[in-house]
Parts: structure tokens; sequence; C-alpha cells
């Protein structure tokens, strides 16, 4: 994966957006992990608005999300919009993305190599993307951005800021809405914390990491993606850039 030239956070919303498009780019002819790229129909990048000042971070497609190449096309993403709705955000105005973007085979669990291949790709995003909060829906995806096992019983509805790549932001883990579809109580909890989101995005963006601070500027490790064929991603894919870029 490429590193942009300069710092994003200086970069127009026009830059980024651009910049965005050539990461999807290289993430649809991925091939970290090559059981993944072998079985995947479509890599699922993430959709949505590529300047969202709020970004969903779920677990990894299914089946209907590989076959769509979009993220939350299935019940729980019904919900996640409905819940959204409540609160008066369109689901046009957030980004929707996952800790993995190709569908693990028979919907299993990631793979500590598989979430370590995808994270470069996540943190590029959140990079460009630059959103002010990010809900972690469920579990995994908690446990996975915050680097701690405490899970999302003890820690949902509950904001903190953290770090991840050169950007602050302020994580709000919320239950995931599959499990609040058959679990009345816990979908009233999770509408609940849903309604504290309005008053989170206000409070604006938390204070960013110093430019020259050396672990702020890290970039993570960049493999070698640029030597990847393009060619055998777009059949995999199944469709022209342009097809995916109406996703943002
Ligand atoms: N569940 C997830 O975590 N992600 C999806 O994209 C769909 C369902």
């Amino acid at each position: 994966m490429r590193a942009v030239s300069h710092d994003a956070s200086e970069q127009p919303p026009a830059a980024r957006r651009e910049a965005l498009k050539e990461v999807l780019a290289q993430a649809r002819s991925c091939t970290r992990c090559a059981e993944l790229a072998a079985t995947r129909k479509t890599v699922v990048f993430g959709a949505g608005n590529a300047n969202a000042e709020l970004m969903f971070i779920g677990e990894a497609p299914g089946a209907s999300e590989d076959e769509q190449g979009v993220p939350f096309v299935g019940r729980a993403g019904k919900l996640l919009e409905k819940l959204l709705e409540e609160i008066d955000i369109k689901r046009a105005d957030v980004f929707i993305g996952n800790t993995l973007m190709c569908r693990p085979p028979g919907n299993r669990d990631p793979l500590p190599m598989e979430l370590e291949n995808c994270h470069e790709y996540m943190l590029r995003k959140i990079e460009l993307i630059q959103p002010t909060v990010i809900c972690s829906l469920g579990n995994f995806s908690t446990k996975l951005l915050r680097g701690d096992p405490t899970g999302i019983t003890r820690l949902h509805g509950q904001p903190e800021v953290i770090a991840l790549g050169k950007r602050a932001v302020r994580l709000y883990p919320i239950y995931h809405p599959a499990a609040a579809l058959y679990t009345p109580r816990m979908l009233e909890t999770l509408r609940e914390d849903f309604s504290r989101l309005p008053e989170l995005l206000a409070s604006g963006a938390p204070e960013q990491p110093p430019a020259e601070d050396p672990q702020a500027l890290e970039v993570p490790a960049l493999a070698d993606l640029d030597d990847v064929s393009a060619s055998e991603g777009e059949d995999r894919q199944g469709g022209t850039e342009d097809d995916q870029l109406g996703l943002f």
C-alpha cells in the first residue's frame, strides 16, 4: 500500500476521497490472505460518506455482503439503518466497514493473521475519512480496536478517546445489531446507546496527536501490495472500479 506523501490531516476532503479511491483499488486486488482471496466473491471495502463524522466497524462480511460488495446489507444492516434514522442520521452520511474486508469461508471467525493483514487498510481508511466517532459493533471489533479483551457488555455506551494509527478518535462501543435482532433487551440498550450519539458527535473531534510526534506518525509496515496483479482482483470482483466508487 502506498503511503500518502504528506499528512492526510492537511488535505482537503476531495483529496482525501481521491486517496481513499486509491486504497479501494489496492484492496480490490489484495491477496494478503491467500484463502480469503481465493474464496471471496468481492472485497467489501466499506461504504458511505468518504468524509463521514461517524464510522461503524463491524466484524466481517457475510454471504450477502460478499455477493454485493457492500457491508451490512442483511437484516442487521436494516436494523442499523433504522436506528440511525431514529436519531435523524442517514446511512449515506456515515461510513460503514468491518475489521475484515473479505468473507471468511463458512462465516468462521477471522484468524489473527487475517485481522493483522487487514488492519493497515482500516487505519488508512480512518486516516483519510477522519471520523470524529467510531462505533465498534460488538465484541469482536471492540476488542480489536481497543487491543484489550474487555467485553462489550462492560464497555457499551461508554465513549473513550483512543489513537488509531495517526488519528485520535472517540471510540463508542455498542452492541452488534445482529445480536440485538434476537434479544429485545439488547435492542433497547442499543437504542439507548444510539440516542447518545448526537451529543457525542456534537462534542467534536478529540485533540489530535502532534504531527511531529514520531509515534503518531508511525506508518505500519507496508507490504508489497503494489506488486499484486490488478487484473486478478478485477476478475474476481466482476466489476469496474467505478461500480465501487459509487459506494462513497
Ligand atoms: N455483520 C458484520 O459484522 N458485518 C457485515 O458486513 C454484515 C454483518
